[in-house]
């Protein structure tokens, strides 16, 4: 049996990855920062909480991650722990920046020094591209990071050092360059959930407020978060460690995803959209998409949901999760 410990399980991509290994026989360990507090919610809502075993690293110290090391000696790390949030990373780089960057550095010379086998994921991001020339798109791996925000900055520092300690140490550390992933697991304030969520809500009659959104002009590569997690596990079995980019390839503005939302759900964007100034960022990536080539050739990777089709799955998904969440209030 494969044992797998992944970094961040409690959060949207950790929950879904728990699943897909555990189908495939692995023992799970989970890492949190807060065991005495932890969020459940989304192992609870897969049902699969009781089948992982969960530890606590409050802040990444490196005795702590060298006793789990010693103790577990995983097959597999999938380091998704972050700030994850681009916006908040604005409000507070500090410990963005601090917490994003010093952990990876934690894990991999933890690996180096007591000289395992462990293969390492890094969940690397598009946002290390930054604001990239429209000659550029659709971005494959070779192109060059510009970060736009402290969270992007972080991400091409984690990134670098994880290729770093492949290239100088021999270390097993890929990283996977996402682009945005979704689905009813997201953290309620990122916008695709918090407009599906809230939208779903008024077309229940269980919300009447309107949805705040900030830069709508923004055009993004959407994809379905379970299905992203399949890349992450394909990338550790690849029989070399490379950096992947996974991606829809598809791209569509917030406008249009505002659009296609109110449309199937038969609501008015005028009546129920409102555009909020403060949600503005500082500086905001305007178009970005890629190029998912190389993962599906080399991973035999399989990515073929069209826009019309993720909003769809998402909406469906999401009246299942508020169902699920107003059983257990009740229970
Ligand atoms: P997520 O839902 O925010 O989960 C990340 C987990 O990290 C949380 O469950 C939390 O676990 C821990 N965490 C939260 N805030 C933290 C903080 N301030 N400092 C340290 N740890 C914190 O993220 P996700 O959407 O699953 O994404 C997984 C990874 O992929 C992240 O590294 C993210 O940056 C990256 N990524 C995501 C996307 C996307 O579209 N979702 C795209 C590209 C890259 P505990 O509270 O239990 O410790």
């Amino acid at each position: 049996m494969k044992t797998a410990i992944i970094v961040g399980i409690t959060g949207q991509d950790g929950a879904y990855l728990s699943k897909l290994l555990l189908e495939n026989g692995y023992k799970v360990v989970g890492v949190t920062r807060n065991i005495l507090e932890p969020n459940f919610t989304n192992l609870n809502y897969l049902g699969i909480q009781s089948e992982i075993e969960m530890i606590e690293i409050a802040n990444s110290e490196s005795d702590r991650i060298e006793s789990i090391l010693r103790k577990y000696k995983p097959n597999e790390i999938y380091n998704l722990g972050a700030q994850s949030s681009v916006g908040y990373s604005f409000v507070d780089p500090i410990n963005t920046v601090s917490y994003n960057i010093m952990s990876v550095l934690h894990w991999l010379e933890g690996i180096k020094k007591l000289q395992l086998d462990t293969r390492f994921y890094q969940a690397s991001s598009s946002e290390m591209f930054g604001n990239v020339r429209s000659t550029d798109l659709p971005l494959t791996e070779s192109l060059i990071f510009h970060p736009a925000s402290p969270y992007g900055v972080s991400k091409a520092a984690a990134h670098w050092l994880t290729v770093n300690y492949r290239e100088a140490n021999a270390v097993f550390s890929s990283c996977g360059i996402l682009f945005n992933h979704e689905s009813t697991l997201r953290g309620p304030n990122y916008v695709v959930k918090k407009i599906i969520n809230a939208a779903v809500k008024i077309k229940l009659g269980i919300n009447n407020q309107p949805i705040f959104v900030g830069n709508t002009a923004i055009k993004r590569d959407w994809g379905y978060a379970p299905k992203y997690v399949e890349a992450m596990w394909k990338i550790l079995q690849h029989e070399k460690a490379d950096d992947f980019l996974i991606c829809s390839g598809n791209v569509m503005s917030l406008t249009d995803l505002i659009g296609m939302v109110m449309g199937q759900l038969d609501l008015d964007v005028e009546e129920h959209i409102k555009v909020d100034p403060k949600l503005f960022r500082p500086i905001d990536l305007e178009v970005i998409y890629g190029d998912n080539t190389k993962a599906k050739s080399l991973l035999n990777w399989k990515y073929s949901i069209s826009n019309e089709q993720l909003i769809a799955t998402l909406i469906n998904d999401e009246y299942h999760f508020i169902e699920w969440e107003s059983s257990q209030k009740i229970k």
